[in-house]
């Protein structure tokens, strides 16, 4: 099967519309059930061939035949799609989903199409189907995330078996328990333990000395992609490891190449990674530093705010991997400062972000100066947490063949984040409460947003009259003073960080308590990305956000995420609210 793009992917489940229902229905389960006996029987073969005449279709017959039954198909990515595309078509309201569902939010259906494993391992498409719909029927799942359901043709679960017993049907359940999509061929096999996987030893024993006892989703399954190594684009929710699922190849690829010396380490890094923001670059930095510090590699950073000489520098002295931000690379560039001619591995991380930030021309500058992909000459990763239209492009442009994996609840909250939402009626009132938030027992570090660098200080100015020890962080600030900012929350110096948008990607201040949107962001994806500053690593989080009417164009999305968290329960006064009830047309 030809790989297929976000975008296409995206555009096929959206075709199923609306109607679609979310949840099975009683009756549809019966009738599935049916299909399951029936599916043991000598008529599989058939019923496989007509699924898949059915699934050809309808793709071919798109929304006019709306009446047919819908395929089997990924809900998930279709409300990806509702969500950050924008493309919810409006053939009547929703139907009303019930708060606390948590539990049925995956419900991966398969196509024998689907199976991106090695074909001469697929067992017979009957077990195939059976067991890649285990929890559609309504089958329970444990704790673990372990789907109960036995088929009759499974002798034992995954985790029980060794690597070597692993059949292509015990690696369907695998990612389906792991909240694991991957598409784009013949794909690797997720990592079931570090221990399983082909990462050079040296980078292994940094893995370890980091503490990091089992990969998460994202590095299960981009990892091995990256060691094959494969182009990617990797859509997870934020806190979820993106960082290391990218360094772990990027190192790989550079342990393959000669050594630098003197005379080859004019000739620029070996691997770049692309960053929005300095403070992400330089935390990537940070972490990939400490496996790369093992390996003998030098890290070099590139970021605005900081003199160009001190970074040309540094530079001298060759690196074998450059981390940067695309305003200052293209100035690097341009002066002849670097040059990227060996350089075959490119990361780009929250490439959302990096469009939205008006990086695109410098983008497609830096890309112009590196190998091209034809041919195998470069390996792109591309990180975002929405596909919109335009970073799907530059996937279209620059990305060759690319994997595509996409974790559980792509561009939503975290599911260990309780967002609460609060009604405020003035700028008295919401003082008030931040200050009774901020007391109520949370620790630091705790993060106050605002929307305008003038607020973040006046708030700053507030909180430290009210004696707390308060950090600000917003663009106006330079560049060492925005980094003494984070450094004082991380080392406990501050306890409070107030900031713009600016800290809303990708900084990763351990242990955040408490994110309160002081004023609701603009954007609605800020949001998601806000309160994703809390609850990562799978720690527990809350973030309360102040609203009034003028925030009533996000009502209807705000409502959707509380809805959809498994630890948030949405307010009456926002579930009765009628912009919450229709999405906004604005
Ligand atoms: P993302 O880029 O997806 O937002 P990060 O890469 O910044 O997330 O990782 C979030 C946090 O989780 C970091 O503090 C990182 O050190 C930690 N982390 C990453 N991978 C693991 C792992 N396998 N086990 C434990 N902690 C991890
Ligand atoms: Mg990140």
């Amino acid at each position: 099967m030809p790989p297929l793009s976000v975008q296409e992917l995206l555009a096929k489940q959206s075709q199923g519309g609306e109607n679609r229902p979310r949840f099975v229905s009683k009756k549809e389960r019966e009738a599935h059930r049916a299909a399951e006996q029936e599916a043991t029987s000598r008529a599989e073969a058939d019923r496989i061939a007509r699924l898949k005449r059915a699934r050809a279709a309808w793709e071919q017959a798109g929304p006019s035949s709306e009446a047919s039954a819908p395929p089997p198909s990924d809900p998930e990515l279709s409300r990806i799609k509702q969500q950050y595309l924008g493309t919810r078509d409006d053939r009547g309201p929703r139907r009303p989903k019930r708060a606390r569902d948590a539990s049925k939010k995956f419900h991966f259906e398969w196509d024998a199409d689907d199976d991106t494993s090695d074909p001469s391992l697929a067992p017979a498409p009957a077990a195939a189907l059976l067991q890649g719909r285990a929890g559609l029927d309504g089958s329970e799942r444990t704790s673990s995330g372990r789907s109960t359901m036995k088929s009759t043709l499974d002798e034992k679960p995954w985790s029980e078996k060794s690597l070597g017993e692993m059949k292509a049907r015990d690696w369907r359940i695998f990612r389906e328990d792991f909240q694991i999509q991957a598409r784009g061929g013949d794909l690797p096999n997720p990592l079931r333990s570090w221990r399983e996987s082909t990462i050079p030893a040296p980078v292994l024993e940094a893995i370890e000395a980091m503490g990091y006892r089992e990969p998460t989703p994202i590095q299960r399954q981009a990892i091995p992609i990256g060691l094959e190594p494969r182009d990617l684009i990797g859509i997870a929710e934020t806190g979820s490891g993106k960082t290391a699922s990218f360094v772990v190849p990027m190192l790989a690829h550079v342990q393959r190449q000669p050594r630098l010396t003197e005379d080859t380490q004019h000739l620029g890094p070996y691997a770049l990674i692309l960053a929005p923001t300095r403070e992400l670059a330089q935390q990537i930095e940070t972490e990939t530093r400490k496996f790369a510090a093992r390996l003998g590699f030098r890290v070099v950073s590139l970021v605005g705010g900081r003199d160009l000489n001190e970074q040309a520098f540094y530079l001298n002295d060759g690196a074998e991997i450059v981390i940067a931000t695309p305003g200052r690379l293209q100035d690097c560039l341009e002066r002849h400062i670097l040059v990227l001619g060996q350089c075959h591995f490119l990361v780009m991380d929250e490439a959302d972000r990096m469009v939205d930030m008006n990086y695109e021309e410098a983008l497609h500058y830096i890309l112009a100066s590196l190998p091209s992909a034809e041919g195998g000459g470069r390996i792109t990763m591309l990180y975002s947490a929405t596909m919109p239209p335009t970073v799907e492009s530059i996937a279209r442009t620059y990305l060759r063949r690319p994997a595509t994996v996409i974790i559980g609840q792509a561009g939503q909250a975290v599911g260990t984040v309780e967002q609460r939402v609060e009604f405020v009626d003035d700028e008295a009132h919401r003082q008030r409460r931040l200050l009774e938030l901020l007391d109520s027992g949370f620790g630091a570090p705790m993060i106050v947003f605002v929307n305008q660098k003038a607020n973040a200080d006046l708030v700053g100015r507030d909180l430290r009259r009210a004696g707390w020890h308060v950090a600000v962080l917003h663009s106006g600030l330079s560049q060492p003073q925005r980094e003494a900012a984070i450094a004082s929350l991380r080392e406990g110096r501050n306890e409070v960080l107030c900031c713009t948008d600016i800290g809303a990607r990708g900084i990763d201040l351990p242990d955040v308590s408490l994110v309160v949107n002081y004023q609701f962001p603009t954007q609605f994806p800020s949001y998601i990305h806000r309160i994703g500053r809390t609850g990562r690593a799978g720690k527990q989080g809350c973030a309360v956000s102040f609203v009034n009417d003028d925030d009533a164009e996000h009502f209807y999305e705000l409502r959707l995420a509380l809805s959809k968290s498994p630890v948030s329960t949405v307010p009456a006064e926002l579930a009765q609210h009628p912009a919450a009830l229709q999405r906004s047309t604005s």
